[in-house]
């Protein structure tokens, strides 16, 4: 038998995954969820992708009404967060005045680039009701409730593009790229966050670590396919990392807790506001003993491809 025979028959033929790459194979199954990956260019994706609609499954992803989401002065926090984000985005470019956020949440961020950083167009897409609605009426923000793909928005006319922990979760992940070359300005940024698929974590915990979310997400990354998909279409890398203040922590922790315990993220919903019957102190009591070893060692891990989340920032470069 050929050695090409012999690849044909070991691999699934697909080229209706993102790449439009021909083989593929089977990683992981989990229950009723299976992910391939594609050994050309290393994108995984879940089997599941062709059946779903994202944007239904969305309407209602934030389940409580905003402006307040998370319970126990966690709000705070996360404001602070976005502020830093803000701030995070002007160190890139501190002459930037146009911004388009992609997942744009409650609006913070944009919020706080156009207080505090100068910005005179901040524009947001959320699908989800409750915060589309909040970024409209209450923060007065330019913000659609529409795909990416199906919105009309002038070319070649923001210096950043923002998609943050968004690019997981969409049907059509490289349309998303090649749209998102079209707004941008020459020379201007594309910020992209996911789910690191190489995170230490996700190596020891499988099934448990809080990134698969297999309910939601339908494509996992690494530095090698994400740095890959953005080459390809035109974008230089000028930094990566797999460390994040806001996230490293939070996922780890959550991540061996749930290995631990054997249930789904208890601690999580429990911040979120979600009532449980189950017992939550055993999960607070953990969280407290291990959040601070496990900070020290996604620090350590700073400068490795094995922290939790990955971040890339690339300049358009045609
Ligand atoms: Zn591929």
């Amino acid at each position: 038998m050929s050695q090409k025979s012999i690849r044909a028959k070991s691999f699934t033929k697909s080229k209706d995954h993102i790449c439009q790459h021909t083989y593929s194979k089977t990683i992981h199954s989990y229950g009723r969820y299976q992910l391939n990956r594609c050994l050309e260019c290393g994108i995984i994706f879940s089997a599941k992708f062709k059946s779903v609609d994202p944007n239904s499954v969305y309407v209602n992803y934030y389940q409580n009404e905003t402006p307040i989401r998370f319970r126990f002065g966690i709000e705070f926090i996360v404001k602070a967060f976005r502020l830093f984000r803000a701030f995070k985005l002007f160190t890139i470019d501190p002459h930037a005045k146009k911004i388009l956020d992609i997942g744009s949440g409650r609006g913070y961020t944009l919020l706080f680039l156009r207080k505090y950083f100068n910005y005179d167009k901040t524009v947001g897409t959320q699908i989800e009701k409750h915060a589309y609605n909040f970024s409209k009426n209450v923060l007065k923000l330019e913000i659609y409730d529409k795909d990416l793909l199906d919105l009309n928005l002038p070319k070649n006319s923001f210096d950043f593009v923002t998609i943050l922990h968004v690019l997981e979760h969409v049907k059509y992940p490289e349309e998303y790229i090649v749209k998102i070359k079209s707004l941008l300005k020459k020379d201007g940024h594309v910020v992209i966050e996911v789910p690191n698929f190489d995170s230490w974590t996700r190596r020891f915990c499988q099934e448990y670590w809080l990134g698969l979310d297999l309910k939601y997400h339908l494509y996992f990354f690494n530095k090698m396919s994400l740095c890959g998909l953005l080459q390809s279409h035109g974008f230089k890398i000028q930094k990566v990392h797999t460390f994040s203040l806001e996230y490293s922590t939070f996922t780890s922790v959550q991540s061996i807790v749930s290995w631990i315990t054997k249930t789904d993220s208890v601690f999580f919903n429990l911040i979120q506001g979600n009532t449980s019957r189950k017992n939550t102190l055993p999960h607070i009591l953990l969280f407290a003993l291990l959040t601070l070893p496990v900070f020290l060692i996604n620090l350590l891990l700073y400068f490795s491809d094995s922290g939790e989340d990955l971040l890339v920032v690339a300049t358009n470069d045609k």
